[in-house]
């Protein structure tokens, strides 16, 4: 795969017309057209705000900056290796104990012919999770990245949440983080997941997912993985029990972090999937709330580069929206996502290049194929004159 260039192209010089932004928003967005970054409590008074097209104009004025016109998507393929978890965290729908009906783990044979079939449709990426579970040995995780990345070379591994890395080095490896993930990366781990942030405050966490690691820990894996070179992305769920000072703290960890290693290649905020969940009497975020998350994600992730919409959990439609409130990214193809689908999304499992090319285009956008990092890889000449997308382009696993 050859890669348009090492460095995306940016543009410095855009500048926001500050007349669109309402008086007591001003001095904010006189921060953010001077790239100047923004404090926690100008974070809350951006969510408390009800004017989203004004959070709209300083996102996009962002976004513009460091992607110009650009919005980006993968060919990536889901696999969940085993839903089989020793833990239950409230909100998820994925796992099983083995005994449940619903309990399922792939054989490597089968997984491996899974990829090979998608290689053979352009994929790029594989981006592969499971639940902790209690048996799997080492040897089965390492055949299983060994015999996936002999199948390409070039394709990018991006698996694991930091949850499961620390399940491996403490009850299946026996060994220190950096040494499983030096392991994992040496049998052909490329990335790591995002997974698993959920939101960082420990009351949050101990309601939602108790047992589950603590922020310190979720942010001691990627620190380092970043430290050995790697690189990951990293996500918050939002819109369950959590307030808008908890999302704040939240995002404060992420860009901490990020000062310190520049290991994240992008973010990726998703809503509270409630539906099928212990906690179905939640409401699911509102398209403004979506938005207003995203575009308060843009403003106050300085230190970022990319803002991905994940259309799986928000519709293509709005995820197209979200292209004029600070993303730049609409993720990928996927190919089999359960995760969100298990909690009750309505969405497709994986959507055509020519479904996303046109999506982007519509909203004014060029669309430009990526890799796991979001670098650009090329325009896609097949898809390059694709009619407009209709229903039947949505290919449903
Ligand atoms: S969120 Fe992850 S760790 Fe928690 S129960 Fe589900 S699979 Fe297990």
């Amino acid at each position: 795969m050859c890669i348009m260039s090492s460095k995306n192209p940016q543009r410095a010089n855009v500048s926001m017309n500050l007349s669109l932004i309402p008086i007591d928003l001003q001095p904010i967005a006189e921060k953010v057209d001077n790239r100047q970054r923004i404090s926690d409590a100008e974070a809350l008074q951006l969510y408390h705000s009800n004017d989203l097209n004004a959070l709209g104009v300083m996102a996009s004025t962002l976004r513009e900056q460091k992607n110009g016109n650009v919005a980006t998507y993968i060919l990536n393929r889901y696999i969940n290796y085993s839903n089989v978890c020793i833990l239950s965290c409230q909100f998820c729908a994925f796992a099983a104990k083995k005994r449940d009906a619903h309990a399922f783990e792939r054989s490597i044979d089968d997984i491996v012919a899974a990829v090979q079939e998608s290689l053979a449709v352009g994929i790029t990426e594989v981006h592969m999770v499971g639940g902790l579970h209690p048996t799997l040995k080492k040897d089965w995780y390492l055949t299983l990245l060994q015999r996936l990345h002999a199948l390409d070379l070039n394709l990018i591994i991006k698996a694991f949440t930091a949850i499961e890395i620390r399940h491996l080095a403490q009850r299946i490896f026996k060994l220190s983080i950096a040494d499983t993930l030096a392991v994992l990366r040496d049998a052909g781990l490329g990335a790591l997941t995002g997974g698993g942030a959920e939101i960082f405050d420990a009351e949050v966490r101990d309601e939602l997912c108790r047992g589950k690691e603590s922020a310190e820990e979720w942010l001691e894996v990627h620190r380092t993985w970043h430290q050995m070179g790697g690189r990951s992305t990293c996500t918050m769920l939002y819109g369950h029990i959590e307030t808008l000072e908890q999302r704040v703290d939240h995002l404060r960890q992420l860009r901490e972090l990020q000062d310190e290693t520049r290991g994240f290649t992008g973010f990726v905020p998703f809503a509270f999937e409630p539906q099928t969940t212990v906690l179905a009497h939640v409401k699911h975020a509102s398209a403004v709330e979506q938005l207003r998350n995203l575009a308060v994600s843009r403003i106050y992730l300085d230190n970022f580069d990319h803002l991905t919409a994940y259309w799986v959990s928000m519709g293509l439609p709005l995820a197209q929206v979200s292209l004029s409130y600070g993303v730049d990214d609409l993720h990928g193809t996927i190919i089999e996502e359960r995760i969100f689908h298990m909690a009750g999304a309505k969405t497709p499992q994986e959507l055509t290049v020519a479904t996303l090319e046109h999506a982007i285009r519509e909203a004014g956008r060029e669309p430009i194929q990526r890799d796991s990092y979001y670098r650009h890889l090329r325009r896609h000449p097949a898809v390059e004159s694709a009619p407009p997308a209709v229903e039947s382009e949505l290919v449903c696993a």
